[in-house]
């Protein structure tokens, strides 16, 4: 066993969401990022600097716009940033764009009227949020295996929802010992093993000759199996939970 760092709030919280519906690595990330674009809406309302970050990155990607959709609370911030984004937008899409007069850019069709348009309206920044998440994701990974052989932590682990399969390769990636694979696996072929009787009972019972037989804990594990596979915060992977989605930041 690895000299297992310290236990502060990050392993508490990650101890805690091993029995909430869904991938506690997802739950976490999901968490850290959902922090993360609060303090920074309400930065955006005072702070100009801010807003320009958020301009060069035209703002977030489809999943966090979707998640900010959720945050009424932070509408102000919200609309001050899509302001200085649509307007950057307008006045570059309405800016004549002479080319470049150079002949390889004309060769390779870049100094087209409409490539030269769509240039300057194009920006190769990450979403913030996405690059917040992607930190968390290490972070959390690397304290999931820190903790795994971990007793108090292992039996949470063992007894909860399980991690998603890309979580699943994030951990095991970092594994460096035998008994870390063990503790992470083990309980999770349990659940893979389960979650496939559940599959098998199923189908069995859309049959049409089993169709009269009422669908137990297995009616829903088709939206489980996808959640098992793909992951997502509260997306839950037991019967316990459902396999609907159960808002994150609530439970
Ligand atoms: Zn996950
Ligand atoms: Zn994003």
């Amino acid at each position: 066993m690895r000299d297992s760092p310290g236990k502060h709030t990050p392993y508490f919280e990650l101890l805690e969401a091993q029995d909430k519906p869904g991938c506690p690595i997802c739950r976490m990330i999901n968490r850290a990022t959902d922090r993360y674009l609060d303090s920074l809406l309400y930065e955006a309302v005072l702070d100009p600097d801010v807003r320009a970050k958020t301009k060069a990155t035209h703002g977030f990607c489809a999943d966090h716009v979707e998640m900010l959709g959720e945050r009424p609370g932070r509408a102000l911030g919200i609309a001050l940033i899509y302001r200085d984004i649509i307007r950057a937008a307008a006045d570059a899409a309405d800016r004549p764009t002479p080319p470049s007069g150079k002949l390889l850019d004309t060769l390779r069709g870049k100094n087209r009227p409409g490539a030269l348009a769509a240039d300057s309206l194009r920006h190769d920044q990450a979403c913030p949020a996405c690059l917040i998440g992607r930190e968390a994701e290490v972070n959390y990974t690397s304290l999931m295996l820190a903790h795994i052989e971990d007793p108090e932590f292992h039996a949470a682990y063992a007894a909860g929802e399980g991690i998603c399969l890309p979580h699943l390769i994030a951990v095991l990636e970092r594994a460096g010992t035998e008994e870390e694979v063990r503790a992470i696996v083990g309980p999770q072929v349990v659940r893979y093993r389960h979650m496939l009787s559940e599959l098998d009972e199923f189908i069995r019972k859309r049959d049409h000759r089993f169709r009269h037989e009422p669908m137990g804990e297995e009616g829903d594990v088709w939206l489980r199996a996808m959640n098992a596979v793909v992951g997502g915060a509260g997306w839950g992977l037991t019967a316990r939970s459902g396999g609907r989605r159960t808002n994150p930041l609530e439970r």
